[in-house]
């Protein structure tokens, strides 16, 4: 017999990918399957909850910015208690639970609880929205970095990121959370030396099928978002990195569009 993959009173952090189910890993699939309980955010997507084995208590914990229905430490709280209660407990995250997803809050809880505490990780947002546009992140010679950084503001404050070393013309920066503040990434990366021309992605519902894809510059970057993107997360790809997948994309568009005349 296999031994069990969640023993009573045990939390696993669990990260469920970008939204598609076949991009789950194996192990979030079993664990998802084996869990009592489920607390999960609002980004994990329908088709993966529908994994849970029938019975299992699904608690949406969801935080999408400006709605925050639960705190962090009530979530934490709610995590521990269920495992001292006795219960198998998957703490279910969108896309990698150890990438901008306060998981360091939940495992310190449930340690100093006295609670044993596992991650599975799962696959990043960058990485769905990379394969999406059917592009490398990185560019020998020409992206040997890439930076995940996140562009998430506390409600009324400027973003507090160092700008002068985020243009770097080198790298390729994924910027999380920033659909909002994406005028600012714009002007604040001009303003720090980053060509205008700079090529940027900004792929929408990665993996979900309302994904959206669309390629601009860093100077129409606040433009494009303001008018393109809908509410789904999004995600803000910038750099050199990228300039291939939009050419081809332009290619392809030009050719519908002459195939349709
Ligand atoms: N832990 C997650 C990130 C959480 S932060 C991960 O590793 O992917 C939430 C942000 O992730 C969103 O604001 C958005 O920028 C990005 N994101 C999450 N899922 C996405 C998706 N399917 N498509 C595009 N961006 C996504």
């Amino acid at each position: 017999m296999t031994p069990e993959l969640i023993a009573p009173g045990e939390v696993w952090l669990v990260g469920a990918g970008p939204g598609d189910p076949d991009l789950l890993t194996r192990k979030a699939e079993k664990l998802i399957r084996a869990a009592s309980v489920i607390f999960h955010d609002a980004l994990v997507g329908p088709e993966v909850l529908d994994l849970a084995a029938r019975g299992t208590r699904m608690v949406h914990v969801g935080k999408r910015s400006g709605r925050h229905s639960k705190d962090q430490k009530t979530i934490d709280r709610l995590i521990v208690e269920a495992a001292l209660a006795g219960e198998r407990v998957v703490r279910l995250k969108g896309g990698d639970p150890s990438i901008f997803g306060r998981s360091t809050e939940e495992l310190e809880a449930c340690r100093e609880a006295g609670v044993r505490v596992q991650v599975c990780p799962g696959v990043t947002a960058a990485s769905a929205a990379a394969a999406s546009l059917g592009a490398s992140l990185t560019l020998r010679g020409l992206a040997r970095k890439l930076t995940f950084v996140t562009a998430h503001a506390r409600a009324g404050e400027a973003l507090d990121l160092d700008w002068e070393r985020l243009a770097d013309p080198d790298a390729t920066l994924a910027v999380y959370m920033g659909k909002a503040a994406a005028p600012e990434v714009s002007a604040k990366l001009q303003a720090a030396g980053l060509p205008g021309d700079t090529p940027v992605a900004l792929v929408e519902s990665a993996s979900l099928p309302q994904e959206r894809v669309f390629h601009t510059r860093l100077d129409l970057l606040g433009l494009t978002s303001k008018a393109a993107l809908s509410d789904g997360p999004a995600l803000l790809l910038i750099g050199e990195a990228l300039r291939e997948a939009g050419r081809v994309t332009a290619v392809a568009r030009q050719t519908a569009t002459a195939l349709a005349r």
